[in-house]
């Protein structure tokens, strides 16, 4: 098992104050950078390290694959060469619930919504301004349908694949 790349914990274990790989228990995202109060984060308990990053083992349950292409990061099958598991995927495609500790996939219907709600931020004037001063990608991150920038944690996350 490998040790967080963030803080160095071993697996099962609890990460540093402040790892940017901890997920959080109130609404699934990376916790240094989601909204959510001390107060609803206490409400649960610390997601450990797995071994590996947080929703990369749910995009592969949910068969999330993503592949780079001309046209950037596109969905893509699982046995698709260069296919790679895509958390922006996992977090435009699934709701986090806070119940099972668990990123629930959508139904078609909800997801057609969402991507038309993501597609019509990704284009928008503010969205535009966050690309090109921090030149991250804003995914909506949060379980009250709030869109906002987070930070890179690895290399799916730089570009935007809905
Ligand atoms: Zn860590
Ligand atoms: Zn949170």
């Amino acid at each position: 098992m490998k040790k967080c790349s963030g803080c160095g914990v071993e697996a099962g274990q609890s990460h540093e104050e402040g790892c940017y790989a901890e997920r959080c228990p109130a609404c699934g995202c990376q916790m240094l950078s989601c909204d959510c109060s001390v107060e609803e984060i206490k409400k649960y308990k610390r997601i450990p390290w797995t071994g590996e990053l947080p929703g990369i083992k749910e995009c592969r349950r949910y068969n999330l694959w993503s592949k780079l292409t001309n046209e950037g990061w596109v969905p893509c099958d699982k046995y698709d060469s260069g296919a790679r598991e895509n958390l922006n995927r996992l977090y435009t495609e699934c709701d986090w619930n806070p119940k099972t500790q668990r990123m629930e996939l959508r139904t078609l219907l909800a997801r057609k919504k969402l991507e038309k709600e993501v597609t019509e931020f990704v284009n928008s004037d503010e969205a535009k301004l966050d690309l090109l001063i921090y030149g991250t990608v804003i995914i909506r991150t949060d379980t009250k349908g709030h869109f906002k920038r987070i930070s890179p944690v690895d290399v799916f996350v730089k570009t935007a694949s809905i």
